[in-house]
């Protein structure tokens, strides 16, 4: 039962057969190289003990490779005219469901508490990039069981995820995915391993999530709107971004006592701050705001 799908030709006999055409709006950009289906399946190390899901299987590509890999297999795609492809390219593998929805108004606590016993799962997809973001911070806040998310995203978009302070890419989503997950970037994916080919370079990237968050917070809501808070004016100090955020209700002494228990000076910027800092940042700002 070894995967057809994964090389240029067999693709194009696919999307012929079906008279299929591509839909931007869903950021449609086939994997056709298997030497990198190979590297992501490696890279989620999945065994046969593992319920996956995959975001927006496409034509079901890497689905018969994760069918191959895993216990069972969930694929959700929104575009509809994809569904009668993915009858057909997974009709051998007995280990996969299909759900024809938009990934994002799917309840995924209620399918893997179904499907896996809410056991944690894992994730894999190469996913649409223009919701990249939504997709990985919902998978993170509806507190979804997961083990480890495997995708493909852009570049640029996975540096973003991996820095720490003090470059340029470190920001709101920096923070956000390094309080859930650490991230390893497996590997780099030029455009000409899609068809159609995207217009920027692609990375696969490993989200390993912890156990247990890595600082202590005791308002995890109030923490990320500091961060937000912080990041939203870039050059300005820190104290000017949070008495400039209409989410943080302190008076500018309140602010100004707060980073000075932090044991910063009055100048320090947002960007300056690591995970832990923001941390302490939260807990006395939520002290102080009582
Ligand atoms: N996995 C396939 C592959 O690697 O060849 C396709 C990947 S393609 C980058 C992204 C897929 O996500 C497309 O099939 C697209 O239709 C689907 N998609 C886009 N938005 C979606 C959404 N909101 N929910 C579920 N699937 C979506």
């Amino acid at each position: 039962n070894q995967p057809t799908l994964g090389n240029p030709q067999n693709t194009i006999a696919v999307l012929q057969k079906y008279n299929f055409s591509f839909q931007k709006k869903f950021g449609q950009n086939f994997l056709i190289d298997t030497h990198v289906l190979d590297k992501i399946i490696r890279s989620a190390e999945i065994t046969k003990d593992d319920f996956v899901l995959e975001i927006g299987p496409g034509i079901g590509t890497m689905t018969q490779y994760l069918a191959c890999a895993a216990r069972e297999v969930v694929a959700v795609e929104i575009d509809k005219a994809l569904i009668p492809i993915l009858e057909d390219t997974l009709s051998s593998y007995d280990n996969v469901t299909v759900i024809n929805e938009d990934v994002l108004k799917l309840d995924i606590v209620k399918l893997a508490q179904e499907r896996n016993g809410g056991k944690p799962i894992k994730v894999v997809a190469n996913l649409p990039y223009y919701i990249t973001t939504p997709i990985i911070m919902g998978l993170f806040e509806s507190h979804v069981p997961v083990q480890s998310i495997t995708v493909m995203v852009q570049k640029e978009v996975a540096d973003r995820m991996q820095v720490g302070p003090g470059t340029k890419d470190y920001g709101a989503l920096s923070l956000a995915v390094q309080y859930y997950a650490k991230p390893y970037i497996a590997a780099n994916v030029p455009p000409n391993c899609f068809m159609p080919r995207p217009k920027v370079g692609s990375a696969v990237i490993r989200l390993e999530c912890h156990e247990e968050p890595p600082v202590q917070v005791k308002d995890e809501k109030l923490m990320f709107r500091i961060i937000r808070a912080s990041f939203n004016q870039r050059r300005k100090t820190l104290a000017n971004g949070l008495k400039n955020s209409p989410e943080i209700s302190l008076s500018r002494e309140g602010i100004e006592q707060a980073i000075a228990e932090l044991g910063k000076g009055t100048s320090v910027r947002g960007e300056a701050l690591n995970l832990e800092e923001f941390a302490i940042l939260s807990n006395i700002v939520g002290r102080l705001q009582q």
